[in-house]
């Protein structure tokens, strides 16, 4: 079939980004700017503007830069040009995002230390106080807000302020999180927050940006050890003359746009939330009445993106659960847990709570055709799904 088409409906995400996008957001895409044209600059100007105020940063002290690439180039951006020459930094690991920033600066030949702990596990603080002062001289605190391995969502505020009391800067991973969890970066001593287009703010994949403390992000100079990643070189860009210094991905910027315009338009963070959360709560009651367990306790657990286990039943493959979904229009993920098989499904993008009941009665109908048998010990009995 022609995907042009009127009718054509595409599969839903429930995945972690990229994501279902509003029709809104993609036709914003249909022009053609140049990276030099007026409107283009106000555009990249206004994006910047909107960043900014959607941390809840209103004193003026904070910059948002745009980078070209996905969320990880922005990682790596802010890695490879805020660490001092000399610096160390201290990595809090939890998941598979936490073990990409260890990989980022061992590749980078950055001193670092890992302080890993299990992955539903919320990282103890107290092991965190003692790292800095073990670790010896750290220079930065990097963590991960969500991570998006499990969906646990760790403690950011009581980190930043071990972090910023030991002299060090925090560098928060907010990639899953940003502009669907309230969030204070002054509050939480955040120096470096990091996010991308395509997750919570349901733009288009093209790049991610950076919100930086100034004062941090001028004493900076002369430590980038990548050109194209250099965030301090980029920001100088953008206040120059308002352009990157490289050909910017004026698509994705023109969509982001519009995604931050609807952001606002369902009553900004708070708003987005509380769909995302109606999401969430929908589809763990509907999964725990089929007989799914979720991987991390309830507590622990944020709105954005949900662990579940595989069923103990030895006919239940996920290539096939998975294949079965997909040709039914929904596309789940797979699992990045290390010590558990699970599969993942995300609560975020351009869904609603209709689009989770319709992906809870398309899960019940493959195991039926798959022929699973589902059994929670602890919440036997229930098997139907509410509609
Ligand atoms: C998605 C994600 C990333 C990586 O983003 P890419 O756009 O795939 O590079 C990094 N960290 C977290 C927490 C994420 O959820």
């Amino acid at each position: 079939m022609d995907q042009a088409l009127p009718g054509w409906k595409d599969k839903v995400l429930f995945t972690p980004g990229p994501l279902t996008t509003s029709r809104s957001v993609k036709q914003a895409m249909l022009r053609d700017l140049g990276s030099r044209d007026f409107a283009f600059i106000e555009l990249v100007r206004d994006i910047r503007r909107r960043l900014v105020a959607l941390g809840g940063c209103r004193d003026g002290a904070y910059e948002a830069v745009l980078m070209q690439g996905s969320g990880t180039f922005s990682v790596e951006a802010v890695f490879s040009s805020t660490v001092r020459p000399d610096g160390k930094v201290l990595v809090i690991v939890n998941g598979a995002y936490g073990e990409r920033m260890v990989k980022i600066l061992k590749t980078l030949r950055i001193d670092h230390a890992p302080l890993v702990f299990a992955e539903d596990q919320i990282p103890d603080l107290e092991a965190v106080e003692r790292a800095l002062t073990d670790a010896g001289r750290v220079s930065c605190v990097a963590v991960v807000h969500c991570e998006t391995t499990t969906g646990i969502i760790n403690p950011i505020k009581e980190i930043g302020a071990m972090a910023k009391a030991a002299g060090a800067t925090f560098f928060v991973d907010a990639m899953s999180s940003f502009g669907a969890v309230p969030l204070d970066l002054a509050a939480c001593s955040i120096d470096y927050l990091v996010s991308s287009a395509n997750k919570c703010i349901e733009g288009v994949p093209g790049f991610g940006f950076v919100l930086a403390r100034r004062d941090a992000l001028l004493q900076t100079e002369g430590y980038a050890r990548s050109v194209s990643l250099d965030l301090l070189s980029q920001w100088r860009g953008l206040e120059v003359n308002g352009q990157f210094r490289f050909t910017p991905p004026t698509h994705a910027l023109l969509a982001f746009h519009q995604a931050l315009l609807e952001l606002e338009a369902e009553g900004g963070v708070e708003g987005r939330a509380a769909r995302y959360r109606a999401n969430y709560e929908t589809l763990v009651d509907g999964m725990r009445a089929l007989g799914f367990d979720e991987y991390l306790p309830a507590v622990d657990q944020g709105y954005i993106i949900t662990s579940f286990r595989y069923p103990q039943d030895p006919a239940f493959s996920f290539e096939s659960f998975y294949a079965s979904l997909n040709d039914k229009g929904y596309v789940i993920y797979p699992g990045k847990v290390s010590n558990a098989d699970c599969f993942r499904i995300g609560n975020i993008g351009r869904i609603f709570e209709s689009d989770v009941r319709d992906l809870l009665r398309a899960i019940r109908e493959t195991i039926d055709e798959l022929g699973i048998e589902l059994s929670a010990p602890t919440r036997a009995g229930a098997r139907s799904v509410s509609r």
